[in-house]
């Protein structure tokens, strides 16, 4: 196994393996830990070079340092990546060689399944490292995250419709959801329960319809569920959904949806304000999954715990609201600021 550090500016740790033996190729980074080990998914995906792996690799580690940071999880940020083909190049000796790879970090790194990866792949990577986390639930682990990711984000949704009508009652308010997979479903359950007028749209129609005849709920065709008239729009899918080109057509009060990386680029915050649309950041109101996992880290895993902490994200919205019109900046700016300063508090302690 041949593992060489990569030094980047700005990260505690970057690392590439290549493993002739298992054919393992990944890159781990360790963005920063000031707040705790770095946590953050193995992804798989067929890179065309390196230099495309480093390149999402870095971007995703920072991503998670300021997630942890805002959700107070008591962790830092990092992530990894495997070059391959998830479709038809997994085997156990390629887990295998990650979870020693995974070890060489000592405990700086702790990984989880992520784009590409499963549960089972993780049951490899823990015959090689105790690092690991979302193992199954009788191997005393977290489990699925998705559930507490819609918990999170249907607690969000209260929030801000509190922001935005004075009320977190979702009696007479319209939620349009793009994607009703994994915690598209839960967050449809919960929204259904606390009487919200329901769209959905998935692009396996199937999802949708199954959806929606056990909520009452109407279903959307895929390429006109951004634009539907509504109070809340939750894209549970894909990111990038707010661009340029969506923008100007949007019909909602509340952007707020468990996808990762919702804006195409940081100014679509700033556009979305000055169109008097409130902005959910996702990665404070998508948090639940990691907040559920930071569980699992502190000790013996804990549902109730778990469940206490999650509703925070209420709480750390509101803040971000709050942050947001003192400063007279958007609300994605706003969440920046509160990881910052986290993060620049424990590096400097008073
Ligand atoms: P998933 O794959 O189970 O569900 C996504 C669903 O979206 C699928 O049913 C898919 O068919 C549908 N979809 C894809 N493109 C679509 C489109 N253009 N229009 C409508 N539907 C479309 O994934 P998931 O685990 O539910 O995650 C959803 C989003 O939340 C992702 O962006 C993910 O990165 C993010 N997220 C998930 C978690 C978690 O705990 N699973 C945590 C944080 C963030």
């Amino acid at each position: 196994m041949d593992i060489t550090e990569i030094p980047q500016e700005g990260y505690e740790k970057v690392v590439k393996c290549e493993d002739a033996e298992s054919g393992l190729k990944a890159v781990i980074a360790v963005h920063n830990t000031t707040l705790g080990p770095a946590l953050g998914g193995l992804r798989m995906w067929p890179y065309a070079s390196w230099d495309d792996a480093v390149f999402d690799v870095l971007r995703l580690s920072k991503g998670m340092t300021y997630k942890s940071a805002v959700a107070d999880t008591g962790l830092g940020g990092g992530k990894s990546v495997i070059i391959g083909n998830p479709k038809t190049e997994k085997t156990e000796s390629l887990f295998r060689a990650m979870g020693r790879f995974v070890d060489s970090l000592e405990g700086k790194y702790i990984t989880a399944e992520d784009v590409g990866t499963s549960v089972a792949d993780m049951v490899h990577v823990r015959k090689e490292t105790t690092r690991v986390t979302g193992l199954p639930r009788d191997m005393g682990s977290s489990g699925d995250p998705s559930p507490w990711t819609a918990l999170g984000t249907f607690l969000g949704i209260k929030a801000c419709l509190e922001e935005v009508f004075g009320t977190d009652d979702f009696n007479g308010r319209s939620v349009a959801v793009q994607g009703c997979g994994h915690v598209g479903e839960f967050l449809v359950n919960h929204l259904h329960k606390a009487g919200a007028k329901l769209f959905l749209a998935d692009i396996q129609a199937e999802k949708a319809q199954k959806l929606a005849e056990a909520t009452g709920g109407t279903v959307v065709d895929p390429s006109e569920i951004l634009f539907v008239e509504c109070d809340v729009l939750a894209p549970c899918a894909l990111g990038a959904v707010v661009n340029d080109e969506s923008l100007p057509k949007l019909d909602t009060k509340i952007i707020a949806g468990a996808a990762n990386n919702i804006l195409l680029r940081e100014d679509h915050g700033q556009r979305l304000r000055e169109a008097g649309i409130l902005y959910a950041p996702d990665y404070v109101i998508n948090a639940g999954g990691i907040i559920n996992v930071s569980i699992e880290v502190e000790g013996e895993y804990d549902e109730v715990k778990a469940e206490a902490k999650v509703k925070n994200i209420y709480h750390a919205l509101k803040r971000v609201f709050e942050i947001s019109k003192e400063r007279n900046i958007s609300t994605n700016e706003a969440s920046n600021l509160v990881a910052e300063e986290r993060l620049a508090r424990k590096a400097t302690p008073a």
